[in-house]
């Protein structure tokens, strides 16, 4: 059943490099890594270990004020703020809690634009880690830690652009259009800023992020990875913990295959569709990459033991969501040659967009078809529908 918004879809012109702008303040020393920012310490003509201690305060110690830098002598610390200095770390401007415990935050990125960001306690039930350690994943997710500190199990969700270009018909961010690219400073700092609220301990807390905000991460590539370099190696994140999800952009996907393993997030497809008709009446993308040149890129990628590849599927109800269509995406698993599993996704309704949710029944027997087809196959639990933090609805709306 084809509604009338996807009738009217017309092919899209998709932006592949809209340059990312910087932040509003002068010299932000956030989103620089070691060496980058030890080369502003010789040029300001301190030694360069000092970039050592920035790195420290800024990632570690998450300090988001250079007079709380106290590693610094202090006439150091006033004279790099005389000189215009400052963290320009992204700062959390709005919370919306919802019922269920999740958090969304508008997140302000210094020139009065706003984006997105999720806190998921105890998951989603979608996306945790790298295959190997789930069942002890499971254990300790039940840890109670000691008396002084609750251990975290939490998945965050990150955007990548303001706004969306790709235009995909069932997607509220989608409607925004893209605003802008944001910088590997301001997508990792969405994380550090979510970090410090929370006073997540890092390697001991368990927290996975994605890659699933607002904006298509694949189409501001540099920042992206730039954002899962400093969140690896300043941090100190693990990328097994982390998931990148890609509408199917193809040259992104080819870059992303040759990323060292150690640095490489998980990959997910949103496939979203059994067929490459459905799918380019969802995903005006499919035109330009149709399933197969997006599988093929795919296979390219060097998997880690254990990993598999996630497809997730949105389910529209009588649109994507029939026993047919189950059957469909088992065989289009198999005959991918991909170890894949399945995040199914009931639709998260949204002004404006014509789509209808599934029934209870319908979700529960595509995932059965599936698992029936040998196929792994989960349902994303939806989080914070009720502050429109659930998936497709991160449109910076202030109600909630
Ligand atoms: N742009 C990237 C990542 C962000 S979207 C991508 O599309 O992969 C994250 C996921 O939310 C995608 O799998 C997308 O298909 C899904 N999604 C979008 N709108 C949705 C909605 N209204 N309800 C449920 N899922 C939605
Ligand atoms: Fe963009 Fe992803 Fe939404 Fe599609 S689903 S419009 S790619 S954010």
């Amino acid at each position: 059943m084809l509604t009338e918004a996807m009738r009217k879809v017309t092919p899209q012109l998709v932006l592949l490099d809209a340059a990312a702008q910087p932040a509003g303040c002068t010299l932000p020393l956030f989103g620089l890594d070691a060496a980058a920012l030890s080369a502003r310490m010789a040029q300001a003509g301190e030694p360069a270990w000092r970039g050592r201690q920035l790195t420290e305060a800024l990632y570690r110690q998450r300090l988001a004020d250079l007079n709380e830098f106290t590693t610094l002598p202090k006439p150091l610390r006033q004279r790099l703020i005389a000189e215009g200095w400052q963290v320009g770390r992204p700062a959390v401007a709005q919370v919306f809690q919802s019922v269920d415990g999740t958090e969304r935050y508008l997140i302000e990125c210094g020139d009065a634009q706003t984006v997105e960001t999720v806190w998921m306690p105890e998951g989603d039930d979608g996306d945790s880690g790298d295959e190997g350690d789930s069942a002890n994943e499971a254990a300790s997710s039940l840890a109670e830690g000691d008396s002084a500190h609750r251990r975290w199990k939490a998945t965050l969700c990150v955007s990548s652009q303001i706004g969306c270009a790709v235009n995909c018909q069932f997607c509220l961010t989608a409607k925004l259009g893209l605003q802008r690219n944001l910088s590997a400073g301001e997508i990792a700092g969405q994380v550090v800023a979510v970090l410090a609220r929370h006073a997540v301990e890092v390697g001991r807390d368990r927290v996975n992020l994605v890659f699933m905000g607002m904006g298509e991460p694949f189409l501001n590539y540099d920042s992206f990875m730039g954002a899962v370099r400093l969140l690896v190696t300043e941090v100190g994140l693990s990328p097994r913990r982390m998931t990148v999800s890609t509408s199917g952009i193809v040259p992104g996907i080819e870059r992303f295959a040759a990323e060292p393993p150690e640095m490489r997030p998980r990959l997910a497809l949103s496939l979203n569709a059994p067929n490459d008709s459905v799918r380019e009446q969802l995903m005006p993308i499919n035109r330009k990459w149709p399933i197969e040149a997006v599988l093929e890129a795919m296979r390219a990628v060097p998997m880690r033991p254990r990993e598999r590849i996630t497809f997730e599927y949105v389910l529209l109800a009588g649109v994507t969501d029939q026993p047919a269509h189950a059957r469909e995406v088992a065989r289009l698993a198999r005959r991918s040659g991909l170890p894949v599993k399945v995040n199914l996704i009931a639709w998260n309704p949204g002004p404006g967009i014509d789509y209808t949710m599934p029934q209870p029944e319908a979700i529960e027997s595509f995932r059965r078809t599936l698992i029936d087809e040998g196929i792994p196959a989960y349902l994303r639990k939806p989080r914070g529908r009720d502050i429109f933090a659930a998936c497709g609805q991160l449109k910076r709306t202030v109600e909630g």
